[in-house]
């Protein structure tokens, strides 16, 4: 999985034990959040094969920070998201974060801001890096899809982290409602970099998704300022399209695409049809990062509907712990990090290769089944 750039980068400096011959291993504190629902199976899940990666590669030793949102911290705090977590999550580089399952919440939270877009308006985790990649020998609507969707993730029309104060929606009257949608040049200009910047390590093409024939000022100042980046890369081949008809074209010809940056909403909703077009929303990765920490997270939600019955499908986290790995690992130039992100990446990719998958990609086994053969593929090769 192609990392991200050095202008997203984790810039803290990594602690070390002397392993023998002077070297050192390397350490890490990672926070994991199980969050709620599928959350507590799918969550540990990715523990486990982040474990099971850390111990055949050697001399990586991992620091589980334990921490909870949702109805977990509803229990023991009285509110989706403590002030503990957060304090905690400060001092980490990074997370692992479940699915939150707001709706659910008693009458009271719900006009509070949903756990996820609080935790990335609060660290600035500006940059949502999706791929949406097929696997060999599995059905998929577009097997040949192989992109990363590159998401806007700290203004657009989200109301719950476009503004400084108050929220970027409200009611003049019961009848009337409004969004305020924002569009800002530096925020743009930082999402086009990395979105280039990754474009240089995979197949050097970019596609700005807008919708500048009827937004013409907000995604226009979108389109306008990538077409400006665009110029300080004069090797990576640049197009754009509109957004419908990029929903289109990704059922189409899905396969044509390499590198899509667009901004909040419209990245969310196109990543959402390129992981199910691609496999299913179970196999869909994320990261979220700003300059200095990054959070894996699961495009997927809280999946109220299957939770508890052993049949979620782990993927979406495992490849996004192994996402967050490896961006740890370009930040901190470290090795065995990559190694740890790439053995993890590989053993889930070669298990559903394999024909052991969950029931939403067509397969028999349970989260458990899956997860012990992914388990014991990153132990084994
Ligand atoms: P959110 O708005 O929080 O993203 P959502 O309401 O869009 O949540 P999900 O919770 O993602 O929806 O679930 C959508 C559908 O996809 C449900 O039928 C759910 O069971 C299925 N689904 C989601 N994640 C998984 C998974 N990891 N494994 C299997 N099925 C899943």
């Amino acid at each position: 999985m192609a990392p991200m750039t050095r202008e997203v980068g984790v810039n803290r400096s990594s602690g070390g034990n002397d392993i023998g011959g002077g070297e050192k291993a390397t350490r890490v504190r990672i926070g994991r959040i199980d969050g709620d629902g599928i959350g507590h199976e799918v969550v540990p899940a990715a523990v486990a094969v982040v474990e099971s990666a850390a111990a055949a590669i050697g001399g990586v030793e991992i620091d589980w920070v334990p921490l909870v949102i949702g109805h977990d911290a509803i229990e023991r705090f009285d509110t989706p998201l403590p002030d503990a977590t957060l304090d905690a999550l400060t001092e980490l580089d990074a997370w692992i974060l479940g699915p939150h399952d707001n709706v659910s919440y008693p009458e009271r939270f719900r006009d509070t801001p949903a756990p996820g877009g609080a935790i990335r308006k609060r660290f600035g985790l500006y940059a949502n890096v999706r791929p949406a990649r097929a696997f060999e020998h599995v059905r998929a609507t577009v097997p040949g899809m192989d992109l990363v969707i590159v998401r806007e993730n700290s203004e657009g029309l989200y109301a719950d982290r476009n503004m400084a104060r108050g929220s970027g929606e409200f009611m003049p009257t019961a009848d009337v409602a409004l969004a305020v949608g924002v569009v800002t040049r530096a925020a743009t200009e930082r999402i086009a970099r990395v979105a280039f910047a990754l474009a240089r390590k995979r197949r050097r093409r970019v596609t700005i998704v807008h919708k500048a024939n009827v937004l013409a000022m907000t995604t226009g100042l979108f389109l306008h300022v990538c077409r400006e980046v665009a110029a300080d890369y004069p090797d990576v081949q640049v197009d754009d399209e509109h957004v419908d008809a990029m929903a289109a074209l990704l059922v189409r010809r899905g396969g044509d695409f390499d590198v899509v940056v667009t901004e909040n909403l419209f990245g969310d909703i196109l990543s959402d049809l390129a992981g199910e077009l691609s496999g299913s929303l179970g196999t869909a990765p994320s990261i979220n990062a700003s300059g200095t920490q990054v959070m894996a997270q699961a495009a997927h939600g809280a999946a109220p509907d299957i939770a508890g019955h052993n049949r979620a499908n782990p993927t979406a986290i495992m490849l996004s712990a192994a996402m967050m790995l490896d961006h740890l690992a370009l930040a901190r130039g470290d090795r065995r990090l990559a190694e740890v992100a790439a053995r993890v990446e590989r053993a889930v990719r070669e298990t559903i290769s394999s024909g052991v998958a969950t029931a939403d990609l067509g397969g028999g086994a349970s989260t458990g089944e899956f997860t012990e053969t992914v388990c014991a593929r990153a132990r084994r090769w």
